[in-house]
């Protein structure tokens, strides 16, 4: 892998250096573009169309100008004039969209104290920590993420940092604390009273408070709202994985978030929650475990996604049987949820059920988000259909499909390269060689040599 810095002019070397030291002065017109040029050896610009061979992708700042077949060379470039430009090889390389996973809690990660953490944690420490999983995300091949619940307001502090370019992550689409009844899955459970007094303000009970729940989410900055429509696997409550959330609370949650432009996102494990949560109009179900033949109608009627979260049923699975990790009140409904959750997608996508990619990470690991594509080709889905929902698809659930999810002009240039085919190996997923985001890159070629000049492009 290679990567090679060109400058048109010589001369102009040490005045372009000066002009990006000052470039925070100066009004943004007057900044010369950033000009690179990807040679990518197979290409797949539009997942869910057949990859090509030996193109050039053309990235203008922080957007896809162009692609081009064959190689172009820097010197090629017209109209670049007083501009640098960058060639990244990767013309051995297999070059796709950025991948984007539809569920994850940036600023978490489960580990045996994370009961403890509760109380000893503050959410300054939770964003600090979340600058290290972003990174982690990032440097995995994940350029967008949504993450669908955090304590306090980490992830909305998070997201805004990234999006200023103050710290290195993935673009982050944040429901801010995910909404719940007294007792949920979202509440705070397990804990003396004294030291947890009711409510916190993503707590609703009744339709009235489930509207304002709603609503403050959306003031204190959320993108998208997340509701606990059933008990989960991770609450320390021994209150099963059935129906939390009545039919009028669903619905006022989801009309209020719909009238301020927020999409709707359920957690459900319990047929009864993902059909409830369905028939209310929510956008997405997160993880529907026990999905039921009225479910999949549901879905296609609706229209809604499904965000299978395979790799957390994995997981939960494994920490069951680690002495210690849970609670007894969790332990029970991990061994009883994460086995089924494979069978669960299969039946989904065998009924035609829409499914964009999600994976719960932070309760598995950060940076290890495309275990997920390994489980899904063992429920049936094919690679090819993998890729799409990892990055068309999930783009599409985001509401982001003008932005990202594939290589084209005037999308963000979000790219990532893996060695080998993943059509014909899906685990090549799990080692990217290479990652840009919004045309900056923040994972190999390794050396940037430059040609003509000392200006490595950073
Ligand atoms: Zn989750």
């Amino acid at each position: 892998m290679r990567l090679t810095s060109f400058l048109p002019c010589l001369t102009c070397a040490g005045l372009m250096l000066s002009s990006a030291a000052h470039a925070q002065d100066r009004p943004a017109a007057q900044a010369p573009d950033r000009w690179k040029i990807i040679h990518a050896g197979t290409l797949l610009a539009l997942p869910g169309s057949p990859a090509r061979q030996n193109a050039s992708i053309i990235v203008r700042n922080d957007r896809i100008h162009e692609v081009r077949d064959g190689f172009v060379e820097a010197g090629a470039m017209s109209g670049t004039t007083g501009s640098a430009v960058t060639v990244v090889d990767l013309s051995k390389h297999f070059v796709l969209p950025g991948l984007i996973d539809s569920h994850v809690h940036i600023t978490d990660e489960r580990s045996p104290t994370t009961q403890l953490d509760r109380v000893t944690k503050t959410g300054e420490a939770m964003a600090l920590e979340g600058t290290l999983y972003a990174r982690r995300t990032l440097e995995a091949g994940f350029t967008t993420v949504r993450d669908l619940g955090s304590r306090g307001n980490p992830s909305l502090a998070l997201r805004d940092a990234i999006r200023k370019g103050q710290v290195p992550g993935p673009r982050i689409v944040a429901a801010g604390q995910s909404i719940s009844a007294t007792g949920g899955h979202s509440d705070v459970n397990g804990y003396a009273p004294d030291i947890f007094p009711e409510l916190g303000e993503n707590i609703c009970n009744g339709a009235d408070q489930c509207r304002h729940a709603a609503r403050l989410q959306v003031k204190r900055g959320a993108d998208v709202i997340k509701i606990t429509a059933t008990g989960g696997v991770l609450s320390n409550v021994a209150a099963g994985t059935g129906l939390q959330m009545f039919e009028d609370e669903l619905k006022a949650i989801v009309d209020a978030s719909h009238a301020l432009g927020r999409r709707v996102a359920a957690h459900a494990h319990g047929a009864d929650g993902v059909n409830a949560a369905l028939r209310a109009g929510v956008d997405s179900i997160e993880h529907g475990t026990y999905l039921d033949d009225e479910s999949i109608a549901l879905f296609k009627k609706s229209g809604a996604w499904l965000v299978p979260t395979v790799l957390a049923g994995e997981t939960v699975t494994v920490m069951a049987e680690q002495e210690g990790f849970f609670p007894p009140a969790v332990r029970d409904k991990a061994r009883a949820v994460g086995p089924q959750m494979i069978n669960m997608l299969r039946r989904a996508y065998q009924g035609g059920v829409k499914i964009a990619f999600g994976t719960d990470t932070g309760v598995s690991r950060h940076g290890q988000n495309a275990k997920e594509f390994a489980l899904m080709t063992r429920a049936g889905i094919p690679a090819e259909v993998a890729i799409r929902m990892a990055t068309v698809d999930a783009a599409d659930l985001l509401g982001l499909s003008g932005q990202i999810g594939t290589i084209e002009p005037g999308k963000a240039a979000d790219v990532v390269a893996v060695t080998g085919n993943p059509t014909e190996d899906i685990t090549e997923l799990e080692r990217v060689a290479f990652v840009m985001k919004d045309g900056n890159v923040h994972k190999g070629p390794e050396p940037l040599v430059s040609a003509g000049a000392a200006t490595p492009t950073p």
